[in-house]
């Protein structure tokens, strides 16, 4: 047996994948021997088992190993990373924050340290950043900081979350001439709202 080191073996597996690929775009029925790893059917994915054939390309592409939890999983479970060949991190968003909330102490620690420590740095970051702010962005932070003020001087109280009624919402803001006309949200709520997943209005 031929055993592949380091390099030779990067080389190997590259086009072991390329010949994939090639098969399956020539329609190619391709049964996968084992050595491909299997798709765990997250979110009723279509599963890859060592002893299925492998059914598309489309399939084949939409997955993707994380190197930390050893699962394959959709592409679209990955956070994407412009540094990276195919756009996307080395492990999958569930790694990713799991080894943030494990670090978390540890980074914010050193980033007050560092801050301390160059004080004349952070003041440059900090004044380059409100330099470089779309007028969009200033209008959102000067509306956001009325509402917090407000808030502050017991004005206005913050509500539940207008879906699933946990307290002390975010003020979300549909129309920014209007500050203090917040629809309550939670963070996570707030969060799908705005990645379209759900609309807020459908819920006051
Ligand atoms: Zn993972
Ligand atoms: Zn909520
Ligand atoms: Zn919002």
């Amino acid at each position: 047996m031929i055993v592949y080191k380091g390099e030779m073996r990067v080389q190997w597996l590259l086009m072991r994948d390329r010949l994939i690929i090639l098969l399956l775009s020539l329609g190619i029925s391709f049964v996968n021997t084992g050595s491909a790893m299997p798709l765990n059917g997250a979110g009723g994915s279509p599963r890859l088992s060592p002893h299925r054939p492998v059914l598309s390309l489309g399939v084949f592409l939409s997955a993707k190993w994380c190197s930390k939890c050893k699962e394959t999983k959709e592409v679209s479970e990955f956070n994407n990373l412009v540094a990276s060949k195919d756009g996307k991190d080395r492990i999958c968003r569930k790694c990713t924050k799991e080894k943030y909330d494990k670090n978390r102490a540890t980074h914010i620690s050193a980033t007050i340290t560092w801050n301390r420590n160059n004080k004349k740095k952070c003041l440059n970051n900090l004044r380059n950043y409100r330099k470089n702010m779309s007028d969009e962005q200033r209008l959102r932070c000067s509306v956001r900081r009325k509402l917090r003020y407000a808030v502050e001087k017991g004005k206005i109280k913050r509500g539940n979350c207008c879906v699933c009624n946990e307290p002390n919402g975010i003020g979300h803001h549909e129309d920014y001439s209007k500050p203090l006309d917040v629809i309550w949200v939670c963070d996570k709520h707030h969060k799908r709202h705005h990645r379209k997943e759900i609309n807020l209005l459908d819920y006051v």
